[in-house]
């Protein structure tokens, strides 16, 4: 055991003697005291830093401040959708109020209806060569190569439009 210790490097007589004369007590590693809070407790199992993907796409120093919130609770899927309420048993007849065909959902309202699809066509057209938009990881991969002014254009261009629709 000895020859171990010294192997890795510890000295012996270099490390502190115990405090033989105090018992043992439990320290919660969440707080700087060792004192257990709830507040430590939830902040401890809360996600922290988990920033969706398209974090950086949203909070772009193009896009208004303004604006950047509002865009943050429609990706967040934080809007109350027909489909969201249906799935929490509220009864409603559902159905997009741009097209009048589907039921109002986040892709078909934002991706899939017939009058999105054409602003998101219209859009892509001033930027390159008509790529699809049917999610917003489609959105985020248009101009991903450009320069930064063309970027930032088009970023503002997809979250005004987002929040405008
Ligand atoms: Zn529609």
């Amino acid at each position: 055991m000895l020859q171990l210790i010294t192997r890795l490097g510890i000295k012996i007589e270099e490390l502190q003697e115990p405090l033989r004369h105090q018992q043992d007590k439990r320290l919660w590693k969440h707080t700087t005291n060792g004192q257990f809070t709830v507040k430590s407790a939830c902040e401890a199992i809360r996600d922290q830093n988990v920033e969706p993907p398209w974090h950086k796409f949203l909070w772009s120093a193009n896009v208004h401040p303004r604006t950047s919130p509002i865009g943050w609770k429609i990706l967040q899927k934080g809007l109350y959708m027909d489909d969201v309420l249906t799935s929490k048993k509220v009864a409603l007849a559902s159905q997009c109020c741009f097209c009048k065909k589907e039921a109002k959902s986040f892709d078909h309202l934002f991706f899939n209806c017939s009058l999105t699809k054409r602003f998101w066509e219209l859009v892509t057209s001033w930027f390159c060569d008509n790529k699809e938009i049917k999610k917003v990881f489609d959105m985020m991969g248009v101009c991903k190569d450009r320069c930064t002014l063309v970027r930032g254009l088009w970023k503002v261009c997809t979250i005004i439009g987002i929040v405008s629709i």
